[in-house]
């Protein structure tokens, strides 16, 4: 018996899921396996492996029963989540401090771009006045003629 092959197989690199649907990345060795040893279920079949072997982590949290004995299944399943939540907030951890840093060095642009920017916003209010002053004085508002007003004034400041 053979399964049905989709028929554009170029479409999915990595393959399908047994369902038919392409994978969006490749599995790799280990991944889609319950993560406990002794179970090792095989979710690599599963549209969202990952989410998957969530779900089935968190199915043993819980007794269904109370008064029976916690089996060292059960529990070896109910520490894994709790060690992957564990990863799982450690990971988000190091995400925030990636971006405290980005934060960081963004503010350090900022300064150093400050005096720029101050420079840019003089230049483009010098450029206004120019052009103010070449319309009363009847001139062309050629770029030339304000760039010259603004360049001369501007030396004029920086001189005192
Ligand atoms: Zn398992």
């Amino acid at each position: 018996m053979t399964t049905p092959q989709p028929a554009h197989s170029s479409e999915a690199p990595f393959g399908y899921t047994r369902v038919g649907q392409p994978r969006k990345r490749p599995l790799s060795n280990r991944e889609g396996f319950c993560p406990v040893k002794e179970c090792s279920r095989n979710f690599r079949h599963r549209l969202n492996p990952r989410q998957a072997i969530w779900q089935h982590l968190a199915h043993y949290l819980n007794p269904p029963c109370t008064g029976f004995p916690i089996s060292p299944f059960r529990r070896a399943h109910a520490e894994m989540h709790e060690q992957m939540k564990a990863e799982l907030a450690n990971n988000r951890l190091s995400e925030n401090e990636k971006k405290e840093r980005q934060k960081q060095s963004k503010k350090k642009w900022v300064e150093k771009n400050t005096e720029k920017r101050a420079l840019s916003l003089k230049k483009s209010n010098l450029r206004k006045k120019a052009k103010r002053e070449l319309k009363r004085e009847g001139k062309d508002l050629t770029q030339q003629a304000v760039e010259e007003l603004v360049e001369k004034w501007h030396a004029a400041e920086t001189e005192k």
